[in-house]
């Protein structure tokens, strides 16, 4: 498989596991293998067109293991901290969208007097 392909394949894998990759980068055999990171977590993908016989094309622990690590749920928390400050009808579109997952996710809640956006910082 060419490499193209095993970085797309690679990135289908680890968005399933929850996480975001940066810029892939070439390995030490730049040919034939690229390095990625998860950007929230810091779990590492690697990707290798001709594996040694006891190797695998796409490793690493980005692969194998969820994301949500500490540096994840702070920066949600962060997140959520930041929407908490704005007035609810001045949500933008997108920050709407955002603060409803953060909702479906436990990190934010509406007032119940006036429907604002509220942190659940724990
Ligand atoms: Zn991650």
């Amino acid at each position: 498989m060419g490499l193209q392909e095993l970085k797309n394949q690679a990135e289908e894998r680890v968005a399933y596991r929850g996480h975001e990759l940066g810029q892939w980068r070439p390995g030490s055999f730049w040919q034939r293998q690229a390095n990625n990171e998860c950007r929230h977590c810091g779990k590492w993908v690697q990707v290798d067109t001709e594996p040694s016989p006891n190797g695998i094309d796409i490793g690493g622990p980005a692969v194998a293991l969820n994301c949500g690590g500490g540096n994840f749920h702070e920066n949600l928390k962060y997140i959520a901290r930041q929407l908490g400050d704005i007035h609810c009808d001045s949500l933008s579109h997108a920050e709407r969208k955002i603060f409803e997952k953060l909702c479906e996710m436990d990190y934010m809640e509406k007032s119940i007097i006036h429907g604002e956006p509220v942190a659940k910082v724990a």
